[in-house]
């Protein structure tokens, strides 16, 4: 049997999920496959590569022990509440122990409609199957905590958007695929004992430390709170903007989840949204902490009838842990930073040194990834590439002069410096406009530039001359352009 099933979720009340069968597709077809992590759910190449997983992953096939189910979560998207999304197009086969020993569930994204579609197809397209593959293992290799992907295959069927397009279905990887929006659902429905369960489950599967807890829906909520503080801060680092933070993406485990709308800066602008729906800039890159915070709040709120007390204390309660989410996330940024600049020791000040580079680079609109490339080739090599990218000579030089000196301050070997640095600013990203040019490529069967990107994002710390092209900011030539016209 190719993957050996033990299935928690399904353990729990009915209300918890529908039992729903995949809808059959007229011709599956392998796109990508990740070896790997299938290697990791206990998947020999061969048997990743079978007929008979094909047809699973595509869902014409239900293994056995596999218990196809579409979870219920509510969620507040973009500020408004909605009692009722689930899972609309996607379904839980189950739960896989890993060789790592970690419990995972693997479910299909774009299998056919469910009772929660809300007039929805069910269905998804090759563009979003596959940027969802190739940014979900980016983000793993880079070091964050994601959701990822074991395989996108073609369904053989078109799917009507604005246009039709080629069907297609992601097999997500994920810790658990639990929701702030979770928690909503049974909140809102005054189900006590579902929410008690729910808190539960969720402990033991993401939190186990915190099992056995005094208040368990108190240590959720700082579970929750310190994994996410935790994954935003990473996301900054990266230049991600995630798009569409509504509590229905937002994780108990604390993975990045849902790569709809999502991009990656080029110039730095806190400013900056991509998402053509988010008008306001509501969940804008340097606006995600705050959204945090705010989705936080709705997840404290869904926990209150578990608490016990009058009213007026359960606020006190859930409004005094919430007060620790500022110190909290500055703790966690503030060392992806450090990493960032080099710096191994905590030391007062480095937060606005770091701030200071950032502001510069913020009135330059300086591509994000390049100058902290840049930063590290100077602290390796003291070849300055990176002064040409800002317009004002001076005020980097007087920064430039004073991250040496903090540098000088710490006793760090150059050796362990460059590494450290180079692991935090990576070379290559999934830049916006290469990640399009490889999914219209392959919406036209031509896979060679997402194969290409991918594995340049497989070694994304590598400098790989011979795809350097790929590390550029977009409109490069205009863009350096305006730069000098500054100096
Ligand atoms: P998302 O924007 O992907 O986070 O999805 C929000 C909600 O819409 C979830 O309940 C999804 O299951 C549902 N949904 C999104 N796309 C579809 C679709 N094509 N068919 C059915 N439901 C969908
Ligand atoms: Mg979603």
């Amino acid at each position: 049997m190719p993957l050996s099933f033990d299935n928690s979720y399904t353990r729990l009340p009915d209300r918890f999920y529908v039992r729903v069968r995949p809808k059959a597709v007229p011709q599956p077809a392998w796109l990508v496959v990740n070896e790997p992590l299938g290697e990791l759910l206990g998947l020999s190449p061969e048997e990743l590569r079978s007929p008979e997983l094909l047809d699973t992953l595509a869902g014409n096939r239900i293994l056995p022990g596999s218990e196809p189910i579409a979870l219920a979560y509510a969620g507040h998207q973009f500020g408004g509440f909605v009692p009722r999304l689930g899972d609309g197009r996607a379904l839980l086969l189950g739960e896989v122990i890993g060789k790592d020993g970690k419990r995972r569930d693997v479910q299909l994204k774009g299998s056919g409609p469910t009772p929660f579609s809300r007039g929805g197809d069910g269905r998804a397209a090759l563009g979003p199957v596959l940027r969802e593959f190739l940014v979900s293992e980016a983000m793993h290799t880079l070091g964050v905590p994601t959701t990822r992907a074991l395989a996108a295959v073609l369904t053989g069927e078109l799917v009507y958007r604005e246009q039709p397009l080629p069907g297609a279905v992601l097999t997500r990887v994920a810790a658990s695929h639990l929701r702030i929006g979770t928690v909503e659902y049974f909140a809102y429905q005054r189900d006590r004992e579902a929410l008690a369960l729910l808190v539960e489950h969720a402990l033991a599967r993401h939190y186990p430390e915190r099992v056995g807890a005094e208040e368990p829906a108190l240590a959720l909520l700082d579970g929750v709170m310190e994994a996410q503080a935790a994954l935003v801060a990473r996301w900054l680092g990266l230049g991600f903007v995630h798009g569409v933070m509504n509590t229905d993406n937002c994780s108990l485990s604390g993975e990045t989840l849902d790569y709809g709308p999502c991009a990656f800066l080029d110039a730095y602008d806190p400013g900056r949204t991509f998402s053509s729906i988010d008008h306001y800039g509501r969940y804008a890159f340097g606006n995600q902490p705050r959204i945090l915070l705010w989705n936080l709040a709705r997840l404290a709120e869904a926990l209150l009838p578990l608490l016990d007390g009058d009213d007026k204390s359960k606020i006190g309660t859930l409004e005094a842990r919430l007060e620790r989410f500022p110190s909290l996330f500055e703790q966690a940024y503030g060392a992806v930073l450090r990493e960032k600049l080099g710096l191994l020791q905590e030391q007062p000040g480095d937060l606005d040194l770091a701030r200071a580079l950032l502001d510069q680079m913020a009135r330059d609109r300086v591509d994000y990834t390049l100058a902290f490339r840049r930063l590290t080739r100077l602290a390796e090599s003291q070849e300055d590439t990176l002064s040409e990218l800002f317009s004002n000579q001076e005020l980097i030089h007087t920064w430039l002069t004073s991250w040496r000196q903090r540098l000088a301050a710490e006793p760090t070997s150059a050796e362990e410096r460059s590494q450290r640095m180079r692991r935090a600013n990576p070379a290559y990203i999934p830049r916006n406009h290469r990640v399009e040019e490889a999914l219209a490529a392959a919406a036209q069967g031509d896979l060679a530039p997402f194969e290409r990107l991918r594995s340049v994002l497989a070694h994304p710390w590598d400098d790989h001359p011979e795809h350097v092209e790929l590390a550029l900011p977009p409109g490069e030539e205009q863009w350096r352009y305006r730069t000098f016209c500054g100096t």
